[in-house]
C-alpha cells in the first residue's frame, strides 16, 4: 500500500434516483417479442464516464478515457454454430440474429464500445491494455437485472496492439462451453450467449514455437453485469488521473453496487469488501470443482467477482495442486492450481492501491485483505464439509483435509472421479475407489484405508451425500473433452459441442448414458497433446 500519493477529493457526486424509474418506464412488452432489436438498449458507462474523442482507430494510448467507441468488423461468412438457450430465454430472446453476432450492422440503439483498462501480467505492471478483440454492444433489461452484451472476436479496437482483434475458433468453444458449464455447477462466471463461425481464416502461432498455421475465426456473445475490471481502476491511478478514477468508481457503485455509497471512506471500504469477498467466494469455488484460471492478472479479474477471460485454463485430472494449464506460466507456476487464493489476494492488493488517492485515510485499505483471508476461509471450509459430507467444519478437521490433500498427490489420482465416488461409498474400503487411480497397481491401499476408516468415524458412517453429491460434480469441462468437441468442429461438425454443452447443464445428476463415454479419467492421448495438457495464450 501507498505506493501511489494520495489527496483528499472534494465529495460532490450527485445521486441521480431518477434513473431506475426511467429504466422501469421504458421496459415494455416490446421487449419480450423475442429478438435482439427488440431489447431496450442502455449504455450508462459511455454515458455517464469520460470517452475517447476519436471514434475507433488504430491502437494507441488513449489517457483519461475509460472507453473508445468502435464498431465491430463484419464477418465475411458468419454462421450461428451455437446458441445457450438458457442465457436466450433469460434474455428474453428466443433467436439470434447472425449477422449482428457476427459482427455486422449494429442494431438502433446500441453504442458500442472498447473499454479501456491496464493490468499487472504475471505480477508485473504492463500498464494499458483495454479491450483489444472484445467490443461491448451495450447493456440490455433480463430477467436478472441488466446486463452487458459484449462480442468478442469482432476485430480491432484502439487497443489491439500488435494484435488482429480477432479470436479462434478452438479459444471461441472453449469460453463458450467452458463458461457455460461453470454457470451450471454455481461457479460465478460471466455467460455466453452465442458462438458465430465467422468464415475468416485467421493465421496463429499457437504454441509459440514459430509454426504459422491458419485457423478459423469464430465471435462469441458474452454477457454479465459488466466487465469492469480490477484494471479498469489501476489505469487511471498509475497515471495519476483521479478525476477519471473518481467518475469511475462512482458509476460503478451506483450502477453496479447501489447499496454502497461512495462519499467518504466507510463507503469505499464497504464496498471494496464485497468485491474481495465475492472473489473470494468465486476462488473457493474454482478450489471445489479443480478449475485452474491460468492467467489471473489483474486486468482478468472482475470486479463482481465473476470467473472472466477465458484462455490457456484447465481442470486438474490428477490431483496435482502444483499444476498449471498455462505453458506461458510453466517456468514460476505462478498461477498453479494451489497458489489460486493467494493471487486473488494480491490482485486485491493491487486495486486497493489503486484506491489509495479516493480515501482520506488509506490505512483502512489493509482491512479488505484481512476480510479476503477471513472469508475465503469460511468458504473453503464450508466447500471441504460439502465435499466430505461433515454436518460441519470443526477445527479438528484441517487434520483430516491435510491428509487427504497428501493422500491424493501420492500417486496419480482422479480428482473429479474420486470425490464423486466417495459420495456413494457404503464402507471405508478403498477397493470402490479403484477406477479414481491411474495404475490400479500402485494404490497405496492400506494408507487409504486408514484414511477412509479416520473419515468414517468422523462422519459416524453417515456422511450427508446431499450435500457430498451437489458439491463433487460428475462432469466438467476436461481439457481433452473440450479438445475433442474443437477436434469435430473445426472438420464443421458441432454436435460433439453440442452434446458437451447439455451434458454439462447437469453436472451433478448421475446421466448414465453418458457415463462411458465422459465420467472417464483423461486418455492416454490427451497426456502430452497440445491443447489438453498444454496450453498457451494464443488464442
Ligand atoms: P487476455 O490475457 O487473453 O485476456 O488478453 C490480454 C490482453 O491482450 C487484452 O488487452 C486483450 O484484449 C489483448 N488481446 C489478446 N488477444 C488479442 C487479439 N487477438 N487481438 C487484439 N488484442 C488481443
Ligand atoms: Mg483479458
Amino acid at each position: 500500500m501507498g505506493e501511489i500519493s494520495f489527496e483528499t477529493l472534494p465529495l460532490c457526486f450527485e445521486f441521480d434516483c431518477a434513473f431506475d424509474e426511467q429504466v422501469q418506464n421504458r421496459r415494455t412488452a416490446a421487449q419480450y417479442m423475442g429478438t435482439l432489436e427488440s431489447l431496450v438498449w442502455l449504455n450508462r458507462f459511455v454515458g455517464e464516464t469520460p470517452g475517447d474523442s476519436e471514434i475507433g482507430g488504430s491502437s494507441r494510448q488513449v489517457p483519461h478515457a475509460c472507453w473508445s467507441r468502435v464498431l465491430p468488423t463484419p464477418s465475411p461468412s458468419p454462421t450461428l454454430e451455437l446458441w445457450s438457450k438458457d442465457m436466450a430465454a433469460r434474455l428474453g430472446v428466443q433467436r439470434g440474429n447472425t449477422e449482428v453476432l457476427g459482427g455486422g450492422v449494429p442494431i438502433k440503439g446500441m453504442d458500442s464500445y472498447a473499454q479501456r483498462y491496464g493490468g499487472h501480467q504475471f505480477g508485473t505492471w504492463a500498464g494499458q491494455l483495454g479491450d483489444g478483440r472484445a467490443i461491448t454492444l451495450g447493456e440490455v433489461e433480463c430477467q436478472d437485472g441488466v446486463v452487458e452484451l459484449q462480442l468478442k472476436g469482432a476485430g480491432k479496437t484502439p487497443y489491439s496492439r500488435f494484435a488482429d482483434g480477432k479470436a479462434v475458433l478452438r479459444s471461441s468453444i472453449r469460453e463458450f462451453l467452458c463458461s457455460e458449464a461453470m454457470h451450471h455447477l454455481g461457479v460465478p462466471t460471466t455467460r455466453a450467449l452465442s458462438l458465430v463461425a465467422t468464415g475468416e481464416p485467421i493465421m496463429r502461432d499457437m504454441m509459440y514455437d514459430g509454426n504459422r498455421a491458419y485457423e478459423q475465426g469464430a465471435i462469441v456473445c458474452r454477457v454479465a453485469p459488466s466487465f469492469i475490471r480490477f484494471g479498469s481502476f489501476q489505469i487511471h491511478s498509475s497515471t495519476g488521473d483521479v478525476e477519471t478514477l473518481k467518475t469511475l468508481v462512482e458509476h460503478t457503485i451506483r450502477t453496479h453496487f447501489p447499496f454502497h455509497s461512495h462519499g467518504n471512506d466507510a463507503g469505499l471500504i464497504a464496498w471494496l469488501c464485497q468485491i474481495a469477498e465475492d472473489t473470494a467466494l468465486m476462488v473457493a469455488q474454482w478450489m471445489r470443482v479443480g478449475f485452474v484460471h491460468g492467467v489471473m492478472n489483474t486486468d482478468n479479474m472482475s470486479i463482481h467477482g465473476l470467473t472472466i477471460d477465458y484462455g490457456p485454463y484447465g481442470w486438474l485430472e490428477d490431483y496435482n495442486p502444483g499444476w498449471t494449464p498455462n505453458t506461458t506460466d510453466s517456468s514460476t507456476r505462478r498461477y498453479r492450481y494451489g497458489q489460486q487464493p493467494q493471487i486473488a489476494a494480491w490482485n486485491i492488493a493491487r486495486l486497493l492501491e489503486a484506491m489509495v488517492p479516493l480515501m482520506a485515510d488509506a490505512e483502512q485499505l489493509h482491512g479488505v485483505l484481512s476480510s479476503f483471508t477471513t472469508c475465503f476461509d469460511q468458504h473453503h471450509n464450508q466447500m471441504w464439509s460439502d465435499k466430505l459430507g461433515l454436518t460441519e467444519f470443526r477445527s479438528d478437521d484441517e487434520d483430516l483435509v491435510r491428509n487427504l490433500n497428501s493422500l491424493l498427490q501420492e500417486v496419480e489420482t482422479d480428482m473429479t472421479i474420486f470425490f464423486r465416488l466417495l459420495c456413494s461409498l457404503q464402507s471405508p474400503d478403498a477397493e470402490a475407489l479403484t477406477s479414481a487411480f491411474y495404475d490400479e497397481t500402485t494404490i497405496p491401499k492400506q494408507a487409504w484405508n486408514e484414511w477412509l476408516e479416520a473419515w468414517w468415524s468422523r462422519v459416524d458412517g453417515q456422511p450427508v451425500r446431499e450435500a457430498m453429491l451437489q458439491a463433487n460434480p460428475k462432469y466438467v469441462l476436461r481439457n481433452w473433452m473440450a479438445q475433442l468437441a474443437i477436434d469435430a468442429a473445426e472438420k464443421g461438425d458441432f454436435t460433439v459441442c453440442e452434446s458437451l454443452h447439455e451434458l454439462l447443464q447437469n453436472p451433478y445428476d448421475e446421466q448414465p448414458e453418458h457415463e462411458e463415454q465422459w465420467f472417464q479419467k483423461r486418455p492416454e492421448w490427451a497426456r502430452h497433446r497440445v491443447g489438453c495438457s498444454m496450453l498457451s495464450c494464443s488464442s
